[in-house]
């Protein structure tokens, strides 16, 4: 069953963003793939942009399920054509969401399966963990790996991140691979 995600308000500050009984989040580097998974969660085409340019991505989306819960979509991190003084301005919008939002009760952190975790994955991680802030990998691009190669790629990417290759949730916003899963996972962090 798909998430019925319907599109609440885009934000700059997470003080601008309406209460919520209950909320997750979607966090990843830019292109991880964070926008063709939330579109294949709710099976929709266009509810989050996909391989967007910088300036239209650097708000926090906020959707809202139909028990009221909500999930919120926050800019990708580590975009390289993006200035050095914008680039503090969205990490502060990130680590300010992430440390006050009394509602979240977990960050799902993307993971690029092919090819992570980056270096910047690794300081999210890190950051989060410091923060105590409840966060879970979902690896992207399932499709992308070999098969002959999937074993190995998930050993490499749970050492990388510090977890166990049972922690990490595998996904194909492509083929749909793992997709039903983790919106089983997000209703059920997000029922009261
Ligand atoms: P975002 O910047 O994190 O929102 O990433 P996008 O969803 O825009 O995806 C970035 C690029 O990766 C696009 O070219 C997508 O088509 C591609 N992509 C996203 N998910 C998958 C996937 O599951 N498999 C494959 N093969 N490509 C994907």
């Amino acid at each position: 069953m798909p998430l019925q995600f319907t599109f609440v308000t885009s934000a700059k500050r997470h003080v601008d963003l309406p209460e919520s009984p209950c909320e997750v989040a979607f966090v990843g580097r830019s292109n991880v793939g964070k926008s063709s998974l939330i579109n294949a969660l709710a099976n929709r085409k266009q509810l989050a942009r996909v391989s967007n340019t910088p300036g239209r991505t650097q708000l926090l989306n906020m959707f809202r399920l139909p028990n009221s819960a909500t999930v919120v979509d926050l800019p990708g991190y580590g975009y390289a054509k993006v200035p050095g003084r914008e680039k503090v301005g969205w990490q502060r919008m990130i680590e300010d969401y992430l440390i006050d939002r009394e509602e979240l009760v977990l960050v799902y952190v993307l993971v690029d399966g092919e090819i992570g975790p980056t270096k910047l994955d690794v300081q999210m991680l890190d950051w989060l963990r410091q923060s105590e802030v409840p966060h879970t990998v979902v690896a992207t691009k399932l499709d992308k790996v070999k098969p002959s190669k999937l074993a190995t790629r998930k050993k490499e990417l749970a050492k990388g991140a510090d977890l166990d290759q049972g922690d990490i949730m595998w996904v194909s916003a492509s083929k749909g691979t793992g997709i039903e899963n983790l919106a089983k996972h997000v209703t059920m962090m997000l029922t009261p």
